[in-house]
Formats: structure tokens, sequence, C-alpha cells
């Protein structure tokens, strides 16, 4: 199913309006006080954006006249546009959302018989360059703010008919879309507290993830910021292999990525990590492989592996691994007492799984230029 909804245009109509999406309750506490209100009239409109999804000042009838008319006038509630949205046939929904010239971020929703999860994305693009990635192969235009960000659970979860407390259609949100999330700290971690708030989509700590692909000193930083749960981005468990696959391994080798994860584990007794493993063809798929994963995994034993399928898209040299080698893979961990998930691969039909979010990106790094002409090179080559 593919519908194009109609774009609404921006409320405010002027850009000197302050989006109440980009504050945490503090921040719009602090913000209340300074257009001389009393800070409880924020947590008051703080309930009607999250829990009742309203964007409307005027519907929020426990707010008095004058202050509606006074927030109408110096704020506005904007969440992205949808652009398009789609379902797969499995149940799985993708939305694309425009953000400013021309840019467009991808959101998934992904429902199972016990959970709904939602695939939030942190940046236009991403500067990582990971080489298996398509987000990566688009390069990179900017970070997101913090209405970007939580907004996609806003447009989601109004979509759903999700309601804070009670239907819940969104039980879990993952910072796995498009970007590296801890490349745009402040903004993703403001939007993380409004997905933990009580008076936000109020989900606990185990349900909020946050993936990196291994950024040392800001997975420090993060468990200092907030209680969330973290994925990180391994796909090999040797340097020579993890620096061609993720390059910012070149900067914080496999060594020290493990040593901020058992001071992670240690300050977060209660919170366990997982590793995320791509499985590629021929490339990290095979017996030894699993052997240094195991090696690996034994400094970290409360922490699980979520093996994750790849999934092509167009211009990758990379190929998915056969299914026997998969199950191989995930029986060799097993055996050895890792625990370890097989990620099914989800919204196929729409490009939707991991890797495959490729949205819009006006490109400031050239990279998507390079990956035209490798492109344009293999059709030469074809002929
Ligand atoms: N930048 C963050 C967030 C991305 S999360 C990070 O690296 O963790 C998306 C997950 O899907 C990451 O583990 C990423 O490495 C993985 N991934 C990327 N491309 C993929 C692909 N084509 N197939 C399967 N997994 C992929």
């Amino acid at each position: 199913m593919n519908q194009v909804i109609a774009t609404p245009s921006d409320p405010t109509g002027s850009v000197a309006k302050v989006n109440l999406l980009d504050f945490d309750r503090q921040g719009l506490r602090d913000f209340f006080t300074q257009i001389g209100e009393k800070p409880y009239r924020a947590e008051q409109v703080m309930k009607w954006i999250y829990h009742d999804l309203e964007d409307d000042f005027e519907n929020m009838t426990d707010v008095g006249k004058a202050l509606r008319a006074k927030l109408t006038e110096v704020c506005y509630i904007g969440a992205p546009k949808t652009l398009l949205d789609k379902a797969a046939t499995d149940g799985t929904h993708k939305w694309l959302l425009g953000m400013d010239s021309g840019n467009a971020i991808e959101t998934v929703y992904i429902p199972e018989p016990t959970r709904g999860t939602l695939c939030v994305s942190s940046q236009i693009g991403c500067a990582l360059n990971c080489s298996f990635c398509s987000t990566g192969a688009q390069g990179f235009n900017r970070n997101l703010s913090t209405a970007e960000i939580i907004g996609q659970v806003w447009v989601a979860a109004k979509y759903l008919g999700n309601i804070t407390h009670q239907n819940r259609r969104i039980t879990n949100v993952v910072m796995m879309g498009m970007g590296e999330p801890l490349a745009n700290f402040e903004n993703v971690v403001r939007a993380m507290r409004l997905m933990r708030d009580d008076l936000g989509f109020g989900l606990a700590a185990k349900r909020v993830t946050l993936s990196t692909a291994g950024m040392v000193p800001l997975i420090d930083q993060l468990s200092d910021a907030i209680d969330v749960s973290l994925a990180v981005s391994l796909h090999a468990a040797n340097d020579e292999l993890r620096t061609e696959l993720v390059p910012i391994n070149k900067r914080y080798p496999i060594a020290e990525l493990l040593a901020a994860c058992q001071r992670w584990v240690a300050r977060k007794p209660r919170t366990s990590i997982t590793f995320e493993y791509t499985l590629m063809k021929g490339i990290n798929d095979r017996p030894e492989h699993a052997r240094q994963l195991i090696k690996l995994m034994r400094k970290l034993p409360t922490c699980k592996v979520n093996l994750i399928p790849f999934n092509p898209f167009p211009g990758t040299r990379y190929e998915r691994s056969d299914s026997n080698d998969i199950r191989d893979f995930q029986t060799q961990l097993l055996n050895a007492g890792v625990l370890t998930m097989l990620r099914r691969t989800r919204g196929d039909d729409i490009d939707a799984a991991c890797g495959q979010l490729a949205g819009q990106v006006t490109d400031r790094t050239r990279r998507s230029a390079d990956l035209r002409k490798r492109h344009d090179e293999e059709a030469l080559h074809a002929i």
C-alpha cells in the first residue's frame, strides 16, 4: 500500500517561533518561566503533546484562553511532515519524513506479537561510512534537531493511534535508523529523555535503545547522561576486518571499545549490552569468525549477540550469508554459552530492513557521487 499524505505547511508561518518539541521537561519549564508563566503549565502542555498527541493549543481545554493565545503567538508544536507512508505485507510500516532542502529521513515501525518497535533516525545520512550500510553510502548532510527526532515518535504514534500508558502500539524505541546517534549527542539525549519521561512517552530504560558503531568516549558520556539500553555494532571480532567494515574502528579499536563496554556494564549493573553482528557471505561468517567472537564475548559474559542477516541494497558488493551458515554460526555461539539471537528480516518488500534506510540525502561529503561512479563503472564492466 502506498499512500501519499497531504503535507501540511509549517504551522507557524514564521521562523522566529519556538518549536516546543525541541525541549525536554526542564527545557519546557524554563521556556514557560521565560515567557512569564508558571513552570507547572509547561507540564500541563507536555502531557497534551505526548499523551494526547495534540499539536493545536486551542484544543488544550485545561489551559486558559489567554495562555492559549500567548502560546500561539510565541511557539508551535511542529513534528516533521510525512511525505510518504508505506506498509509492508508483514505489518512493518515505513514513513518518509521531509526535512529541509529536499532532504528526507526514514522511520520504521516493526510490530511483533508482544511488542511494537519504532526504529528512529538521528541524522540525515551518516558520516561513518560503514562499507555495508546504505545510509553510509549516501553520505552525510546534517544532524537532526531534538524536534525532528522525537517528532518521528510523535508522527508514528499519531498514525498508529498509540495512546501513552494505555493502548500502547509503540512499546520500544531503537535509535537504529539513519545516522550515528552518538555523533548527535545533545539532541539525541534530549529526545531520549522525552521518550523516557512519564509526561513524554513513558518508556522504561530497557525499552529505549541507542545503537552505536563504537564512539568510545561518547559511550562513557552517555552512561553519565541517561539510563537507556546500549547496542554496539561489532560485525567483526578482529581489528583488521572490523576496520574494513566499520572504519571508525581505526580510531577506537576493539580493545578500547570492549573496555568502554565493561565500564558501561559496571556502572549499570542492571542493564546489558547487545552486540550487533551483520552476517555477510564469506566475509565474517566463517567458523573462525565465530571462534573470535566467542573469545571476545568471554570478557562480557552478561551481554548478548544479535545476528543480522545482511540486507542488500543497490550498488553493494556484499551478499547475505547462506541460511545454513547463519544457523551454524548461531549454533557455534550458543554451544559456547553466548546468548545469541537471530534478527528476523522484516519489511523486505519496502526496503525497511536494517541498513536499507536511505531517505533522500543531499550529500555534503561527495560520497554518494563516488557510489554512483562505482555503480556506473560496474555497469560498464557488465557490458
Ligand atoms: N550508526 C549506528 C546506528 C545504526 S543501527 C550503529 O552503527 O549502530 C543499524 C544497524 O544495522 C547497525 O548495527 C548497522 O551496522 C546494521 N546494518 C547496516 N547496514 C546493514 C545491512 N545492509 N544489512 C544488515 N545490517 C546492517
